[in-house]
């Protein structure tokens, strides 16, 4: 199997690139910011519980978020491999998707981390906020503290993957097709 780990702080473009990916290597999309917004859309529990969570700016507990993981992976068993975007988020996410994987005789293939500075982050997710209708996306403060969070809880699992040799990192500034270019450098 080819499983990818798309890293990246928040408006690095993990979910635009993550469509370019699938279909060149017919992969499954697995992210989790996808799975929740469903839910809430479907209006849920789950998806009540994190939608409180999501327009501050904050994580959703680890354990509900590995259970959909689990579900999501359960249903697509014979998929050649997965793009996992935005999961895992956090140390206990890493050490959980490497057991349920290791379970199923696979583990992650690389870690692709997308790299954009803050700024250029902040723009862009403002500018998505305009018509995305996420209202995550549409207040600087939310958009900052979900920066933040990613520095303190996310971004240190480069580490974790780095001691395992799969960690790539990416400049993600560029033409949309210029960083497709390097993931698909990075994958082959
Ligand atoms: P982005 O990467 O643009 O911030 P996502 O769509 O990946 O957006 O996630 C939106 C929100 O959903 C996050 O800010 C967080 O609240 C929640 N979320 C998504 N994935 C996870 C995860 N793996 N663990 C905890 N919370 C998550």
């Amino acid at each position: 199997m080819l499983n990818i780990v798309l890293f990246g702080p928040p408006g690095a473009g993990k979910g635009t690139q993550s469509e370019k990916l699938i279909e060149a290597y017919e992969l499954v999309h697995l992210s989790t910011g996808d799975i929740f917004r469903g839910e809430i859309k479907a209006g849920t529990e789950l998806g009540l519980k994190a939608k409180a969570l999501i327009d501050k700016g904050e994580l959703v507990p680890d354990e509900v978020t590995i259970g959909m993981v689990v579900n999501k992976l359960d249903q697509n068993a014979d998929a050649k491999g997965f793009i996992f975007d935005g999961f895992p988020r956090t140390a206990a996410q890493a050490e959980a998707l490497d057991r349920i994987l290791e379970e199923k005789g696979t583990g992650i293939t690389s870690m692709l981390s997308l790299e954009v500075e803050e700024e250029e982050l902040v723009k862009r997710l403002l500018n998505r906020g305009k018509d995305s209708g996420r209202a995550d996306d549409q207040d600087e403060s939310i958009i900052r503290n979900r920066i933040a969070v990613y520095n303190k809880e996310t971004a240190p699992l480069k580490d974790f993957y780095g001691s395992q040799d799969k960690l790539h990192a990416i400049e993600g500034i560029g033409t949309l097709d210029e960083v497709f270019g390097r993931l698909r450098a990075a994958i082959n």
